[in-house]
């Protein structure tokens, strides 16, 4: 091949990690082997991940998708989704006498954890995140008393705690790394004495995939992440890799979502998928550029990912007693 035909060789430079994280496989798959073991309908409070894709092929299996407890008709299976929720949630579904399954992340219920013990000990808990979100709800709902929310470096100044001297940060666990540290930064400028998290809040599967976009944005003029626009983590994935040095970066829920006129002098497509979005999304994607002469695919790995989780414990117990 010629000098010049290698520099207008059209390509995508597809990223890995990317897609499903074990959070998400867990929760699909419960809501899955609920109906399978239970028979349609299974209900499932809120979205059990923040893709449309997937909700709507469970809907098509017998899910029946509810906003709330008091949707779902009394005695019945409820799926609590990956996202996590407060403790008076599980006492609405108790009160209602529903069988709960709770597909929490334990990665969101590690969270949990450090919120009570430090509600416990009596700190002010300051948890950046984003307001409305359901993993702040959740988080939130834990210790409601102890806990600031705080979205940006910006809130920082308007943040009070009772004891500058016992204050400590967590986070939403899909955020953008680099933000949360300058909020974090923010906020020990603040209160010098600021504790940080036992461990990293914000997830392996967030920060691997945020890694894998930044190694790949400053090689194209074009950065696709597939992904919904309510799930966090494909939003914050389009933010790095416009920071990263993307010519263009964009969301797509799916490949009819593109806008072809996106290509207009583009040579390198970056692309890669949020933690809730399954292949099969990425893979339409990567027909639709393969047609349009972007057949050219690199895969760029950044790291293996090898973690997965059991099925809630609930569900475990069931399908023992089956077999
Ligand atoms: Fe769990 Fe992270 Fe996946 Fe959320 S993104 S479900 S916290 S592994």
């Amino acid at each position: 091949m010629s000098r010049s035909a290698q520099e207008t060789r059209k390509r995508v430079l597809l990223a890995k990690p990317r897609g499903y994280c074990a959070g998400v496989d867990r929760a699909v798959q419960t809501v899955e082997q609920a109906l399978e073991h239970y028979g349609a309908p299974v209900y499932v409070r809120k979205q059990i991940v923040h893709n449309l894709h997937v909700v709507r092929s469970l809907e098509a299996r017998g899910a029946v998708f509810v906003e709330e407890n008091d949707e779902v008709p009394e005695g019945s299976i409820v799926v609590f989704s990956a996202h996590g929720v407060a403790p008076e949630v599980h006492e609405q579904a108790a009160a209602r006498n529903l069988r709960a399954i709770d597909a929490t992340c334990p990665l969101v219920t590690k969270v949990h954890h450090e919120a009570r013990r430090f509600a416990k000990d009596d700190y002010d808990i300051l948890l950046i995140g984003h307001e409305g979100h359901e993993e702040v709800v959740g988080t939130s709902g834990e210790a409601p008393q102890h806990i600031t929310l705080v979205e940006d470096p910006a809130a920082v100044a308007g943040v009070e705690v009772r004891d500058p001297a016992k204050v400590v940060w967590l986070s939403q666990t899909t955020l953008s790394v680099d933000e949360t540290m300058q909020t974090v930064d923010a906020l020990r400028q603040k209160f010098p004495l600021l504790q940080s998290p036992p461990s990293d809040d914000i997830c392996y599967a967030t920060q691997n995939r945020q890694a894998a976009v930044k190694a790949i944005a400053p090689d194209v003029e074009l950065f696709l992440v597939v992904g919904s626009a309510n799930s966090s983590n494909s939003v914050r994935m389009v933010e790095v890799a416009a920071a990263a040095g993307a010519g263009a970066a964009h969301l797509v829920e799916n490949a009819g979502a593109i806008d072809p006129t996106w290509l207009d002098g583009v040579t390198s497509v970056g692309l890669s998928s949020g933690a809730s979005v399954p292949e099969i999304l990425v893979r339409e994607v990567t027909d639709w550029l393969a047609a349009r002469g972007y057949g050219d695919v690199d895969e760029v790995s950044h790291t293996e990912e090898r973690l997965s989780f059991a099925l809630p414990q609930e569900l475990r117990r069931e399908l023992r007693a089956k077999s």
